[in-house]
């Protein structure tokens, strides 16, 4: 009797880590089910498109990815974050098989078994213990949470994704602690408000390892730093109680990393786009972290040209990010994005002077990490090794997260793994990247 070949799903992930993450969760439990993932669209049974909805930009990408989907198989489900409008795509796309908005696993899931089912008898040791990642195996994101408690007026993430929703602090650490058992070394924390995390539960304690753990940013940060891989906090706002990380950070539990999405420093542009967390005590809290953790490195994104942003506004932002000194940036021109309050917000800025503001960050900015990077000349890093090739290797230091940060970039005596971790002599700096040899294993 010949066996049935099991189900063949294409799937393609778009958009931000976060994104990354659902798409993970689903594709775990299809293989669970006994589902296999094709390479290409063409001979798969099914492909699922997770989109992203968050810029129009994105969801062009999202539709463009969807058509060839459609062209190349004709059978696509799709989900994400642009499904949580299904207006356009229906519009484009008619014979779409289904269309769920983020996070609906179990949608996704019915629709797969509707169009094909699974086989009778799925292998459940098909799925690793960990789960499946999409990711290099040597990194990952953890997820502690969905949805967002704040109203940013220029973000639709909220109507999107709901109200924040935190995951037990127990259940974060088994999760985190599968994925270094499976040889990851390095987790990266994201969630929309990191910070933010386990207010919906009242911080209610959950049980792990004997001992009861809250679900608290600190204490969350506190255990995983007991896991023996490098923790990467992402997405935190600068709430007072951030303070008290740091600890962990000069203590070397947690890196000293904090990707902190700012979008602006002018107070009148902050109160515009209703950011959390924006108080003028910012700098001066920048200050205190430094000076408790020198090695503190800070990420952040900004958005220029913003309605209502005057010269002034924009001048006060370029001092400020000086004064910051925020060592690694990435600059987004305003965007109206369909159903964000903003989109009502008297005096848009002309495209012309939001490309110029974009300009002069980017340039100023290219200075002052420049200027960072330099002091990292002469000392030793230790790096986690991305990519080998025949005579360079490219990997990262504590101040560099995958995808979105520089690199760092290193000979060896003896060939690299990727994934280990190595302590490196910096030789070498330019505005974003550094240069070294390998210096010990
Ligand atoms: S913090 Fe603001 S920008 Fe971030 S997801 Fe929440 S509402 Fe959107």
């Amino acid at each position: 009797m010949t066996q049935a070949t099991a189900p063949k799903i294409s799937f393609v992930s778009l958009g931000c880590p976060k994104a990354l993450v659902d798409s993970e969760r689903i594709i775990t439990r299809l293989r669970a089910e006994g589902y296999e993932l094709a390479r290409k669209h063409d001979g798969a049974d099914l492909v699922i498109v997770n989109t992203c909805g968050f810029l129009d930009s994105a969801k062009q990408e999202s539709l463009s990815a969807i058509g060839q989907a459609m062209a190349e198989n004709g059978k696509v489900i799709v989900t994400g974050c642009m499904g949580a409008e299904p207006e356009q795509i229906e519009q484009a796309y008619p014979d779409v098989l289904s269309i769920t908005g983020p996070q609906q696993y179990e949608s996704v899931l019915d629709a797969v078994h509707r169009a094909k089912p699974p086989l009778h008898d799925p292998h459940l040791d098909l799925i690793p213990p960990q789960g499946v990642k999409l990711t290099p195996r040597h990194y990952a994101y953890l997820k502690i949470s969905e949805g967002c408690n704040n109203r940013c007026t220029f973000c639709i993430i909220p109507k999107l994704r709901g109200d924040l929703v935190s995951r037990p602090a127990a259940e974060v650490l088994r999760e985190a602690e599968k994925l270094v058992a499976a040889g990851v070394k390095e987790l990266m924390v994201i969630s929309q408000d990191t910070s933010a995390y386990g207010v919906d539960l009242k911080y209610a304690a959950s049980v792990w390892k004997e001992r009861e753990v809250r679900a608290k940013f600190l204490d969350l940060a506190r255990e995983l730093g007991e896991l023996g891989a490098w923790v990467r906090l992402q997405y935190v706002y600068p709430y007072p109680h951030v303070d008290e990380v740091i600890g962990l950070m000069t203590k070397g539990k947690v890196l000293p990393y904090l990707d902190i999405p700012f979008q602006h420093a002018a107070p009148e542009v902050l109160k515009a786009m209703r950011r959390p967390a924006a108080q003028d005590r910012t700098l001066a809290r920048i200050k205190a972290w430094r000076e408790q953790c020198p090695d503190l490195t800070l990420r952040s994104t900004f958005i220029v040209g913003f309605p209502g942003e005057t010269a002034s506004d924009f001048a006060y932002l370029l001092d400020w990010l000086d004064e910051a000194e925020i060592d690694r940036v990435g600059c987004f021109k305003y965007e109206p994005v369909a159903g964000a309050t903003s989109n009502a917000l008297a005096d848009p800025v002309p495209g012309e002077v939001k490309l110029e503001r974009w300009n002069a960050l980017m340039a100023r900015q290219q200075k002052i990490s420049a200027r960072r990077l330099k002091r990292k000349v002469g000392t030793r890093q230790q790096v986690i090794i991305d990519e080998v090739g025949p005579t360079v290797a490219k990997g990262r230091s504590k101040a560099d997260a995958p995808e979105i940060d520089g690199a760092v970039y290193l000979s060896s005596r003896r060939p690299l793994k990727v994934g280990e971790i190595v302590t490196a002599k910096i030789e070498r700096a330019d505005a974003y990247d550094l240069h070294g040899s390998v210096a010990g294993f």
